[in-house]
């Protein structure tokens, strides 16, 4: 039962969320006493070979530049046939935008089960179970897998990436390339230093900070961190900030190494999109918030007073 992890990239760059996958895919291969192989799909600049250090002997690319702009539906066609060609019965994705969007498709082609946000290694001692997070992170599934082929999608920043040693071997993989059904116009890139999904640190604003005009001091402390920027719904409601910085229930679903949440109650349907942050600190002037509960740290005091000093700690720690 070979293993095939699918390494996500975006412009050329292999993106963060695809060595966890490498390293979990790497890790139930051992657990299955089997191989591990990796797939990418379109050209890439960041150096394949290098891949080998997160566990994989070999990487299948479909170097075809129709591939650069990504369509769920060809990528999950293509994926189906490498998969089907190197026999691999079990498919690693990262549960990040893409692998939401493929994994299912391929799911159906293969008649694969998949489990979705996944968040630890398989049990095999019975069978095949996984282990994901359920209802906005308050419980956990246990999750049996009874097909033949089987699909997970890891939660990012569920499982740490580690490099050791080693290269892998590239091997150009020659797919029929469907003709896609979605024809793209333009790309409009959402504005911001640091992509919100891949960001390692996300300085996020809320309501408390009153106005659009205020976000010098969360844009401000955000450089300093080279942190992404994102908001509260209301915030986005409100146009004092564009959507794609939304996170929550109802937005986007973040989990960077560190949240600083500044002026946000934490509401249930935000927690569900950031409680899977590895710290998180709050700053919040009522003491009494809801989001201290989550916190890793708290502050209690006034934004405005709190977090001009921060970014200039962070500064004079930096200098
Ligand atoms: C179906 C549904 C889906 C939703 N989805 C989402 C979602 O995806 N994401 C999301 O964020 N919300 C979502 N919401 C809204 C959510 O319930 C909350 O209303 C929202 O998160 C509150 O935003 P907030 O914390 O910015 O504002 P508020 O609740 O108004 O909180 C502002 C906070 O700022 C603090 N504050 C005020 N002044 C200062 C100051 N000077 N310094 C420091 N702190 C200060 C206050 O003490 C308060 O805690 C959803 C709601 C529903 C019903």
């Amino acid at each position: 039962m070979s293993v095939l992890i699918f390494i996500d990239s975006s412009e050329g760059h292999v993106k963060k969320a695809s060595l966890e996958a490498l390293s979990y895919g790497t890790a139930v291969a051992k657990q299955l006493n089997t191989t591990a192989e990796g797939v990418v799909l379109g050209s890439v600049t960041d150096d394949l070979a290098a891949l080998g250090k997160y566990g994989v002997k070999k990487i299948h690319q479909v170097n075809d530049d129709s591939l650069n702009h990504f369509d769920s539906q060809v990528c999950a066609n293509v994926l189906a046939q490498v998969a089907e060609t190197t026999g691999s019965k079990l498919i690693v994705f990262s549960n990040n935008v893409d692998g939401k969007a493929v994994a299912p498709r391929l799911s159906a082609r293969l008649k694969a089960a998949l489990v979705s946000g996944a968040v630890a290694l398989p049990d095999i001692s019975e069978g095949f179970v996984v282990r994901k997070n359920v209802f906005s992170g308050k419980a956990f599934a246990n999750i049996s897998l009874n097909t033949e082929v089987k699909i997970v999608a890891l939660n990012p920043n569920a499982y740490k990436a580690e490099a050791g040693e080693g290269t892998a071997e590239i091997v150009p993989f020659n797919a029929k390339i469907p003709s896609p059904k979605i024809k793209i116009t333009a790309v409009n890139k959402a504005s911001g230093e640091v992509p919100l999904t891949e960001a390692e640190i996300v300085v996020s604003g809320g309501r408390g900070l009153k106005g659009p005009e205020n976000w010098g001091i969360v844009e401000d402390l955000a450089h300093a961190l080279h942190a992404a920027l994102a908001c509260s719904r209301p915030v986005a409601d409100a146009h004092w900030r564009p959507h794609n910085e939304h996170v929550g229930q109802t937005g986007i679903a973040i989990a960077p190494d560190l949240y600083i949440a500044i002026g946000i109650s934490g509401a249930i349907q935000h927690l569900a999109g950031v409680n899977r942050s590895k710290t998180i600190v709050v700053i919040n002037k009522d003491p009494e918030a809801p989001f201290f509960k989550a916190a890793d740290y708290g502050i209690v005091g006034d934004a405005f007073d709190v977090v001009p000093k921060l970014t200039e700690a962070v500064n004079k720690l930096k200098n």
